[in-house]
Protein backbone atom coordinates (compact mmCIF):
# COMPACT_ATOMS: atom_id res chain seq x y z
CA UNK A 1 0.00 0.00 0.00
CA UNK A 2 1.85 3.37 -1.09
CA UNK A 3 0.57 6.55 -0.48
CA UNK A 4 3.32 8.04 -2.56
CA UNK A 5 2.30 10.65 -5.26
CA UNK A 6 -0.65 11.90 -4.35
CA UNK A 7 -1.81 13.42 -0.96
CA UNK A 8 -4.85 11.27 0.34
CA UNK A 9 -6.83 13.53 2.65
CA UNK A 10 -8.81 10.50 3.62
CA UNK A 11 -8.19 7.96 6.82
CA UNK A 12 -9.93 4.44 5.60
CA UNK A 13 -9.29 3.23 8.83
CA UNK A 14 -8.47 5.87 11.59
CA UNK A 15 -8.20 3.33 14.17
CA UNK A 16 -5.91 1.21 11.90
CA UNK A 17 -3.59 4.88 11.26
CA UNK A 18 -3.37 5.00 14.70
CA UNK A 19 -2.06 1.28 15.67
CA UNK A 20 0.40 1.48 12.91
CA UNK A 21 1.58 4.66 13.93
CA UNK A 22 1.27 6.20 10.16
CA UNK A 23 1.23 9.53 9.32
CA UNK A 24 -0.18 12.05 6.54
CA UNK A 25 1.17 15.61 5.51
CA UNK A 26 -0.89 17.68 3.03
CA UNK A 27 -2.21 20.88 2.64
CA UNK A 28 -5.19 22.47 1.68
CA UNK A 29 -5.68 25.63 0.14
CA UNK A 30 -8.09 28.06 2.56
CA UNK A 31 -10.32 28.47 -0.65
CA UNK A 32 -11.50 25.01 -0.21
CA UNK A 33 -12.65 25.54 3.12
CA UNK A 34 -16.21 26.44 3.00
CA UNK A 35 -17.04 27.00 6.14
CA UNK A 36 -14.62 29.21 7.11
CA UNK A 37 -15.38 31.42 4.34
CA UNK A 38 -17.91 33.76 6.40
CA UNK A 39 -14.64 34.36 8.95
CA UNK A 40 -12.50 36.07 6.48
CA UNK A 41 -11.80 39.22 4.67
CA UNK A 42 -9.71 37.42 2.04
CA UNK A 43 -9.46 33.09 1.15
CA UNK A 44 -5.82 33.50 0.03
CA UNK A 45 -3.02 30.95 1.09
CA UNK A 46 -2.47 27.63 2.08
CA UNK A 47 -2.89 25.26 5.48
CA UNK A 48 -0.44 22.80 6.29
CA UNK A 49 -1.32 19.74 7.77
CA UNK A 50 0.09 16.81 9.64
CA UNK A 51 -1.80 14.03 11.53
CA UNK A 52 -0.08 11.08 12.96
CA UNK A 53 -1.62 7.87 14.75
CA UNK A 54 -0.22 6.33 17.93
CA UNK A 55 -1.30 3.94 20.93
CA UNK A 56 -1.01 5.63 24.13
CA UNK A 57 0.10 4.02 27.52
CA UNK A 58 -3.27 1.97 27.70
CA UNK A 59 -3.08 0.77 24.12
CA UNK A 60 -5.58 3.61 23.13
CA UNK A 61 -6.21 4.87 19.62
CA UNK A 62 -4.68 8.62 19.62
CA UNK A 63 -4.95 11.01 16.50
CA UNK A 64 -2.62 14.10 16.84
CA UNK A 65 -3.03 16.75 14.42
CA UNK A 66 -1.53 20.02 14.03
CA UNK A 67 -2.49 22.88 11.62
CA UNK A 68 -0.43 25.49 10.81
CA UNK A 69 -0.71 28.84 8.30
CA UNK A 70 -2.51 31.84 8.47
CA UNK A 71 -5.89 32.99 8.00
CA UNK A 72 -6.70 36.89 6.99
CA UNK A 73 -9.63 37.38 9.52
CA UNK A 74 -11.91 40.17 9.57
CA UNK A 75 -10.86 42.97 12.15
CA UNK A 76 -14.35 43.60 13.67
CA UNK A 77 -13.26 47.00 14.55
CA UNK A 78 -12.37 48.45 11.19
CA UNK A 79 -13.32 45.58 9.04
CA UNK A 80 -10.03 45.44 7.46
CA UNK A 81 -8.09 41.92 6.76
CA UNK A 82 -6.48 40.67 9.96
CA UNK A 83 -3.57 38.52 9.33
CA UNK A 84 -4.06 35.28 11.94
CA UNK A 85 -1.53 33.03 12.35
CA UNK A 86 -2.64 29.31 12.35
CA UNK A 87 -1.02 26.91 14.85
CA UNK A 88 -3.28 24.26 16.17
CA UNK A 89 -1.92 21.14 17.81
CA UNK A 90 -4.94 18.56 19.52
CA UNK A 91 -4.81 15.22 20.64
CA UNK A 92 -7.72 13.22 19.52
CA UNK A 93 -9.27 9.92 20.34
CA UNK A 94 -10.98 8.51 17.73
CA UNK A 95 -13.87 6.44 18.93
CA UNK A 96 -16.45 4.37 16.74
CA UNK A 97 -19.56 6.47 15.20
CA UNK A 98 -22.79 5.37 17.86
CA UNK A 99 -20.64 3.80 20.80
CA UNK A 100 -20.41 7.03 22.76
CA UNK A 101 -17.91 8.89 24.37
CA UNK A 102 -16.78 6.99 27.45
CA UNK A 103 -16.82 9.45 30.62
CA UNK A 104 -13.68 9.36 31.80
CA UNK A 105 -13.32 11.31 27.77
CA UNK A 106 -15.65 13.99 29.38
CA UNK A 107 -12.98 15.06 31.93
CA UNK A 108 -9.79 14.29 29.83
CA UNK A 109 -9.18 18.07 29.19
CA UNK A 110 -6.12 16.94 27.17
CA UNK A 111 -7.45 14.61 24.62
CA UNK A 112 -10.84 15.23 22.51
CA UNK A 113 -12.73 12.20 21.79
CA UNK A 114 -13.48 12.58 18.04
CA UNK A 115 -16.25 10.05 16.87
CA UNK A 116 -15.80 8.67 13.39
CA UNK A 117 -17.01 6.23 10.84
CA UNK A 118 -15.85 3.94 8.41
CA UNK A 119 -13.35 6.44 7.38
CA UNK A 120 -12.12 9.75 8.31
CA UNK A 121 -12.06 12.99 6.28
CA UNK A 122 -8.56 14.68 7.26
CA UNK A 123 -9.70 18.16 5.49
CA UNK A 124 -13.00 18.31 7.34
CA UNK A 125 -11.38 17.37 10.90
CA UNK A 126 -8.99 20.39 9.67
CA UNK A 127 -11.57 22.18 9.01
CA UNK A 128 -13.44 21.90 12.58
CA UNK A 129 -10.62 22.43 14.18
CA UNK A 130 -9.72 25.55 13.38
CA UNK A 131 -13.38 26.42 13.20
CA UNK A 132 -12.90 25.98 16.97
CA UNK A 133 -9.86 27.37 17.38
CA UNK A 134 -11.13 30.78 15.64
CA UNK A 135 -11.08 33.80 17.82
CA UNK A 136 -15.02 35.30 18.50
CA UNK A 137 -14.21 38.59 17.85
CA UNK A 138 -11.23 39.11 15.91
CA UNK A 139 -9.60 42.70 16.71
CA UNK A 140 -6.21 44.77 15.39
CA UNK A 141 -4.15 45.29 18.70
CA UNK A 142 -3.82 48.74 17.40
CA UNK A 143 -6.54 49.84 15.64
CA UNK A 144 -9.30 52.06 16.59
CA UNK A 145 -12.99 52.50 15.72
CA UNK A 146 -13.71 55.99 14.02
CA UNK A 147 -14.05 58.55 16.78
CA UNK A 148 -16.19 61.46 16.71
CA UNK A 149 -14.59 63.43 19.28
CA UNK A 150 -10.76 64.35 19.87
CA UNK A 151 -8.43 62.14 17.97
CA UNK A 152 -6.55 64.74 16.34
CA UNK A 153 -3.19 64.69 17.74
CA UNK A 154 -2.18 61.91 14.97
CA UNK A 155 -2.40 62.53 11.21
CA UNK A 156 -5.00 60.62 9.55
CA UNK A 157 -3.65 58.38 6.66
CA UNK A 158 -6.29 60.02 4.83
CA UNK A 159 -5.27 63.59 5.28
CA UNK A 160 -1.95 62.28 4.43
CA UNK A 161 -3.63 60.84 1.33
CA UNK A 162 -5.69 64.09 0.69
CA UNK A 163 -2.61 66.22 0.77
CA UNK A 164 -0.54 63.86 -1.67
CA UNK A 165 -3.91 64.09 -4.28
CA UNK A 166 -3.60 67.99 -3.53
CA UNK A 167 -0.37 67.79 -4.65
CA UNK A 168 -0.71 66.20 -8.29
CA UNK A 169 -2.78 69.07 -9.00
CA UNK A 170 0.33 71.59 -8.44
ZN1 LIG B 1 -8.90 46.72 12.79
Amino acid sequence: MSQHGTTSTTIADPFRFAADGRRIDGEVAVAKLDRLAGSLADSVGVLHFSIEGSLDEEGRPRLSLGVGGSLVLRCQRCLGGLDWPVEIGVSLRPVREGEGIPDEELEDDEVDALEVGADLDVVGLVEEEVLLALPIAPRHDDCQPPRPDGGAEKESPFAKLAALRGGDKA
